[in-house]
């Protein structure tokens, strides 16, 4: 009988790392907060069973795959079995308010004020003066009517379930005017012409797709309208040979046949943002200081808050509003109402808001200050070998359907490591801990400076020593 020789096994095998040393390694205490100690422990046992099953079925006396490799498979079985939390993304695409990835970050005041209100009780409904029931959500209401000059205001959901509401309350079985031009998709599942059907108001095209006259909305008014819909196009725009009618002459239009005029802005921008440089997006004050009866917005988009919904106008409107039953099932909840609460008292301090509010931080970044942290990751990767930097000059986007037509030029590092495709580089980036979203061009990893935070620098960096051979 032939003799097996198992000493090159016995050596492979005596070399696997203990659990207990895997586990107190950094990365794994990073999957333990995002996945639980005990799925860690399982599939790090998991992994290091498929080493051991591996050398004893090859008998492989060769190299034994390092801490981090090891690691990097636990990641991926994690990941695979899907039974992670909701989790913080290094967003390096640039894109400032990306839908899949939560929209905006909140200013640290909101953050703490949510974590106060999510750990124990809250004044949700409790008038704290005199003891009795109050407003649901605290002062949050009268922030935003002092902040927009409103007569009223409601929270809700999103800005879908706000123009839902809205539209199912006042239009219902009644017609709304629209012009072709603002007929719009914004991201998906929110397509205007559904909301308004869905609303149970009847739908009027007004005008052509690049053109609309006052005067066709005068010649589609019925006795059966109701509502003109004035949308804001958002994440699209119409150029060239184009008119559409402002929202001063359309109050006028809609006062003379006793309709009410709502106006869909969107983009949440409640403060001029050409102060900083950036192009001027209509406001809500302005919107309502033109004459819309109605005015929705979203809370996460420029206004740089939680996801929420706000519809904000006339006090009689807005108490039909609260009063459908539709209301009770689009409210928001008390996390986002701490935090757009906490957000809103920012803008009470406009000279101070853009160093407080990160949408806005990041958008009114200088050139310089996009370099200077560009400068900074590309010296530390410089430092690991395998791994080439370069910057480049890029253009960005606000996203999340704000400000369509402001290109925002920008910074971007260049990265490529040996023996790693970009493809490679992005798939294990995204799938670490924390996990990196950045792009795929020219053959390399691309990180736009834009959305990276300064305290992410050395995360990122760190990430990409791991990938380096
Ligand atoms: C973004 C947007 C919506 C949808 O708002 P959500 O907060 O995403 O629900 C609706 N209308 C306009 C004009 C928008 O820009």
């Amino acid at each position: 009988m032939p003799k097996v020789d198992t000493e090159p096994h016995r050596t492979a095998l005596s070399l696997i790392p203990k659990v207990h040393a895997l586990l107190e390694m950094r990365e794994s205490l990073l999957l333990a907060d995002r996945y639980g100690r005990r799925a860690v422990t399982d599939a790090i046992r998991a992994e290091l069973d498929g080493l051991r099953k591996a050398i004893l079925a090859n008998g492989h006396g060769g190299a034994i795959p390092t801490a981090q490799d090891l690691l990097s498979g636990v990641g991926r079985r994690l990941a695979e079995q899907g039974l992670s939390r909701l989790t913080r993304v290094i967003n390096a695409t640039g894109i400032l308010l990306h839908t899949n990835m939560g929209r905006a970050p909140l200013a640290e005041e909101a953050v703490n004020a949510v974590v106060d209100v999510a750990r124990g009780y809250s004044n949700l409904e409790i008038d704290l003066l005199t003891g009795k029931r109050g407003a649901r959500g605290g002062d949050t209401e009268e922030l935003l009517k002092k902040l927009t000059g409103a007569e009223a205001v409601l929270v809700v959901n999103n800005n879908a379930a706000g123009v839902l509401l809205a539209l199912t309350t006042i239009a219902k079985g009644a017609k709304v005017l629209i012009s072709r031009g603002e007929l719009v998709e914004i991201g998906g599942s929110f397509r205007v012409p559904d909301v308004i059907a869905q609303s149970g108001a009847e739908l009027v095209e007004v005008g052509t797709t690049n053109k609309t006259h006052l005067a066709d909305y005068a010649r589609a008014i019925s006795g059966e309208t109701r509502v003109i819909l004035k949308v804001h196009p958002s994440n699209y725009r119409i150029v060239g040979f184009t008119s559409d009618v402002g929202v001063r002459e359309l109050s006028g239009l809609a006062a003379e046949h006793e309709l009410i005029l709502m106006n869909d802005l969107g983009s949440g921008a409640l403060v001029d943002l050409s102060r900083w440089g950036l192009p001027h997006e209509p406001t809500v004050g302005e919107a309502l200081a033109a004459g819309a009866d109605i005015v929705t917005v979203s809370g996460d988009k420029l206004l740089g808050g939680p996801q929420c919904g706000l519809i904000l106008g006339k006090t009689e409107l807005i108490r039909r509003m609260g009063a459908n039953p539709l209301f009770r099932a689009l409210r928001a909840g008390k996390m986002a109402l701490s935090a757009l609460a906490a957000t809103l008292l920012l803008y009470l301090d406009e000279d101070h808001l853009a160093e407080k509010l990160p949408v806005l931080a990041m958008l009114a970044q200088s050139q310089e200050s996009l370099l200077l942290r560009a400068r900074r990751l590309r010296a530390r990767l410089a430092r690991i070998e395998g791994i080439t930097a370069a910057i480049e000059d890029g253009e960005g986007f606000a996203g999340g359907g704000s400000l369509p037509e402001a290109v925002l030029p920008t910074k971007r590092v260049k990265v490529r490591v040996e023996g790693v495709s970009p493809d490679q580089a992005a798939g294990r980036l995204r799938r670490g801990s924390p996990p990196i979203v950045g792009m795929v061009a020219d053959d390399s990893f691309v990180l736009d400076m834009r959305t990276v935070r300064d305290w992410e620098v050395a995360e990122i960096a760190a990430a990409l020593a791991r990938l380096s051979p």
